[in-house]
């Protein structure tokens, strides 16, 4: 399959998913994962009309969008990867979206800059709902209280939540967690699911999905 039939594949299965579970069409958003792929072969998911796209390495995205936001108007940046205070001007500077808030020290490195830049980026809170000591995130317990430092000491806007489940467990669960936590929190944006279950994450009431393979091929 060519770029195109499988976003197109892709595009199709978020549309059946969303009208299964009564939910509007068009309401979830597809984020098309683009790490380690470079602006060549990037073009052609532009080209097909993708304009919202996710990066998890702040070096690796300066190296090709700064070019690529250029070329076209309308692109939507967006950070899924973990963040390092020592880089979060270059994010600031370059993203549209940042999707892996998780701590303190990131959350006032990010004010810091947006302060500085004069820029707004959204931001989401990224959740360890599988609690994995390996992987970043805020714990589901305490992501109450740390939207509302964000919000409340630091004047950052949140929008949304972000989770990335463990790899060998069912996601449902999981996808569960993460709303019931946005609820908790007043946010409405749900970023989860991948390309092995974004479908799910739909069901689940997904405003955003993340998907890479599925449409950029095996990496
Ligand atoms: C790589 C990545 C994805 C996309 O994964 P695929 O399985 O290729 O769809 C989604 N979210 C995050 C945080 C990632 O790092």
């Amino acid at each position: 399959m060519e770029l195109q039939e499988r976003l197109d594949d892709v595009r199709a299965r978020i549309a059946v998913a969303e009208r299964d579970v009564g939910r509007a069409a068009g309401s979830t958003q597809l984020v098309a994962v683009s790490k380690t792929f470079d602006a060549e072969q990037i073009r052609p998911a532009i080209a097909a009309g993708q304009r919202v796209f996710g990066e998890n390495r702040v070096q690796e995205s300066q190296g090709k969008w700064p070019e690529l936001k250029a070329e076209t108007s309308g692109i939507e940046l967006h950070l899924i990867g973990p963040l390092q205070s020592n880089k979060a001007a270059e994010a600031v500077a370059l993203f549209d979206v940042i999707e892996t808030v998780d701590r303190e020290k990131i959350a006032r490195a990010l004010a810091d800059e947006m302060k500085r830049q004069g820029k707004s980026p959204r931001l989401y809170v990224q959740v360890n709902t599988g609690l994995e000591p390996q992987k970043a995130g805020i714990a589901p317990d305490d992501t109450v209280a740390f939207v509302a430092l964000c919000r409340g000491e630091l004047g950052l806007g949140i929008d949304g939540l972000m989770c990335i489940p463990p790899a060998d467990e069912n996601p449902g669960p999981h996808f569960a967690l993460l709303a019931k936590l946005a609820k908790s929190c007043g946010v409405e944006k749900l970023s989860m699911g991948m390309s092995g279950d974004y479908e799910l994450a739909v069901a689940f009431g997904a405003t955003s999905v993340r998907v890479g393979s599925a449409i950029f091929g095996t990496r």
